[in-house]
C-alpha cells in the first residue's frame, strides 16, 4: 500500500511494515478531487487489548502546513518499533498501556501545503462547539468565506471526513476508558514550546483541573530542565470548533473515565529568528529547514512523548482523589487563574 504522493504516509507505511504483527492498521481512504488523489487517512494501534487499560493517542498533522508535527509523531512512533525486537521494559509497559497513532490527519493539505483540508476547512476549527466569548477576528474560525483562512465550514454540515474520522476513532480507541491522554503535535504558535489542556471554547477551568496539574506536576518533578509552558488554551486564545474540546466535553459524559487531550504547540518562530530567510518559504513558518535543527527538534520532544506513553501506564499510581486532588484544583487556579499567577 506503499503511497507515492507523500513521503510523511510513505514513512508510516515503512515503519507499519516494520512493526509487523506487533502492529495493527487501519485506513480509511479520502476521495480524489479538489487537486489531490485519494489518499489515506491511517490509524495505528498496539499494547494493551484490555478494553479497561489506559491508553495514549498521538496525533499530528491536522494542519496541513505543520509537517513537524507529524515528523514528531512518526520519530517516536518509529522509536517504540525499532525497540520492540530487544527492549524488554518497553514491552511489559505496552502489555499495561495501549498505544493509538494517528500521524498524518490531513494528508490533503500536507500535499497542497495548506493549512486547511483541500476543501479549505481548517480542521481544528471544525468542530461543533462555539465559543462561549469573543473570539480573535478570523482566527478563532470564520463562517464567512472559504476563501479566507480559519474556515469552520457551513453552520449545520456534517464535520469534514478527516475529523470524522478523528472523532470516531478518538471514542473509540480512548474515550470509555480509565484513563487515557492525547497528544496532538502542532507548529506555528509564538517563541515558547507550550502544552495547552482544554478549554479553546471558554475561559473557566475544565472539569479534570486537579488530573491534569497532577500530570504535568510529575512531568516537571522528573524533567526539571525541560522548556515547556502547560497552560491551558484559554490563556492564548479562544476559538470555535476545537476538535479536542469537542472530544473533551464527549468524554466528560462518560462518568468514571478520565480523558486528557493535550496539545503541543512547537514555538515556531524561534526557528525564524535564527533563519529568518523562513518567512519567504511557504512551508518555512512552521517547520525548521535546516537539517540539524530539525533533527534537534525531534530529539527536544521525544522525551514528553515517551512522558505520555509512561504515564499512563502509571496513571494508577499518581491520578489524585480526595483531598489530594481539591489540592492539586486548589494549586491549578491559582497558577493559571490567580491574580497572583506567575506563568512564565
Ligand atoms: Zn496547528
Amino acid at each position: 500500500m506503499a503511497h507515492k504522493h507523500l513521503p510523511e504516509i510513505e514513512q508510516l507505511e515503512r515503519i507499519v511494515a516494520l512493526g509487523g504483527a506487533a502492529l495493527r492498521c487501519e485506513t480509511r481512504w479520502l476521495p480524489e478531487g479538489l487537486g489531490v488523489p485519494a489518499l489515506p487517512l491511517h490509524l495505528v494501534t498496539l499494547g494493551a487489548t484490555d478494553p479497561q487499560a489506559p491508553a495514549v493517542g498521538y496525533f499530528g498533522g491536522v494542519h496541513g502546513l505543520e509537517r513537524i508535527g507529524t515528523d514528531v509523531v512518526l520519530a517516536w512512533l518509529h522509536s517504540v518499533v525499532a525497540r520492540l525486537s530487544w527492549d524488554t521494559a518497553l514491552h511489559q509497559q505496552l502489555e499495561r498501556v495501549r498505544l493509538v497513532f494517528v500521524p498524518v490527519v490531513n494528508p490533503g493539505g500536507m500535499l497542497r501545503g495548506t493549512r486547511a483540508n483541500p476543501r479549505d476547512v481548517d480542521l481544528m476549527r471544525n468542530a461543533p462547539v462555539d465559543a462561549l466569548e469573543p473570539v480573535p477576528w478570523l482566527a478563532g474560525g470564520q463562517r464567512l468565506s472559504r476563501r479566507l483562512p480559519w474556515y469552520r465550514g457551513s453552520a449545520g454540515a456534517p464535520m469534514e471526513a478527516e475529523s470524522a474520522a478523528l472523532c470516531a476513532w478518538v471514542e473509540r480507541e480512548l474515550h470509555g476508558r480509565p484513563f487515557s491522554l492525547a497528544l496532538d503535535c502542532h507548529s506555528g504558535f509564538g517563541m515558547r514550546d507550550r502544552v495547552w489542556f482544554p478549554f479553546a471554547c471558554r475561559r473557566d477551568p475544565m472539569p479534570h483541573l486537579a488530573q491534569v496539574h497532577a500530570l504535568q506536576a510529575i512531568f516537571e518533578a522528573s524533567n526539571s530542565h525541560h522548556a515547556y509552558v502547560f497552560e491551558p488554551q484559554s490563556r492564548q486564545y479562544l476559538a470555535h470548533g476545537d476538535l479536542w474540546d469537542h472530544l473533551y466535553l464527549r468524554a466528560c459524559e462518560r462518568p468514571g473515565t478520565v480523558f486528557l487531550p493535550l496539545t503541543l504547540e512547537m514555538g515556531s518562530w524561534l526557528w525564524v529568528k535564527k533563519n529568518p530567510r523562513q518567512l519567504f518559504s511557504r512551508s518555512g513558518i512552521f517547520n525548521p529547514q535546516i537539517a540539524h535543527r530539525h533533527r534537534r527538534v525531534l530529539r527536544r520532544h521525544l522525551p514528553l512523548l515517551d512522558f505520555a506513553m509512561r504515564a499512563a501506564a502509571a496513571s494508577p499510581s499518581w491520578l489524585p482523589t480526595g483531598d489530594a486532588a481539591d489540592r492539586h484544583r486548589q494549586a491549578a487556579l491559582a497558577r493559571w487563574w490567580g491574580a497572583g499567577g506567575t506563568e512564565a
